[in-house]
């Protein structure tokens, strides 16, 4: 089962304080989508692996509520003009959290690589939430950004691509659009470094251009 701790934040954009959950242990035993979105038996951990601050919007992981959080003036103004009007008086779900912690990370100019994997759980969230119209939205804006990631020149380990490289052609699928998805199944086999570890790249693929599955395994 996936348990959960309280764990008290202070926001370093408007200082306040707030106690929120985090993930204190889960399992992956609901098997894992092939667009490696991994499920756990029992309660999702997805959401609570990203804060939000209730009074202004700021959102990231622990890591970012901490002394090492990169907080610029430019960053507060952006949270307090674009985040703080967009907070209502309810919870905020998964993917509305994961989607400020993208815009967060962008205004930290952090790296495509970093924003494409928080958009693309904004994603996760929305199938759980059971929002199709916003998880097509976040899995285009996630594979835009992997795309980014890929076309710089040291944006990704080289042998990350060809995992990523699948997955840009994946999230295309998944949002249904078989040419772009093709294009990029297609290019997997040459983004490969070491074809023995590799090979089930290759194979997931040619398999999902060919006979699409939903589930690994
Ligand atoms: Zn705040």
């Amino acid at each position: 089962m996936t348990t959960l701790k309280h764990i008290e934040l202070t926001c370093p954009i408007c200082s306040n304080r707030f106690n929120s959950q985090a993930v204190l242990s889960t399992n992956s035993f609901g098997g894992k989508r092939t667009d490696f979105h991994e499920r756990a038996a029992g309660a999702q951990p997805l959401p609570y692996f990203i804060h939000l601050c209730s009074r202004c919007g700021y959102a990231g992981s622990e890591r970012d509520f901490s002394d090492e959080a990169d907080v610029s003036p430019i960053l507060k103004e952006h949270v307090w003009d674009e985040l703080a009007p967009r907070l209502s008086s309810g919870l905020l779900p998964g993917s509305e959290k994961y989607e400020f912690a993208a815009k967060v990370a962008i205004w930290q100019g952090c790296e495509p690589r970093r924003i494409a994997d928080l958009q693309l759980r904004a994603a996760w969230c929305c199938v759980d939430e059971g929002d199709i119209e916003a998880e097509r939205y976040f899995r285009r804006h996630a594979a835009w950004t992997f795309e980014r990631a890929l076309a710089s020149y040291d944006g990704v380990e080289r042998d990350e691509r060809a995992v990523l490289t699948y997955l840009v052609g994946e999230l295309w699928r998944r949002v249904g659009d078989m040419g772009k998805a093709r294009e990029w199944f297609e290019k997997v086999e040459g983004e490969i470094t070491n074809s023995q570890t590799q090979q089930w790249i290759v194979d997931a693929a040619r398999q999902q251009r060919d006979c699409p599955r939903e589930w690994f395994g």
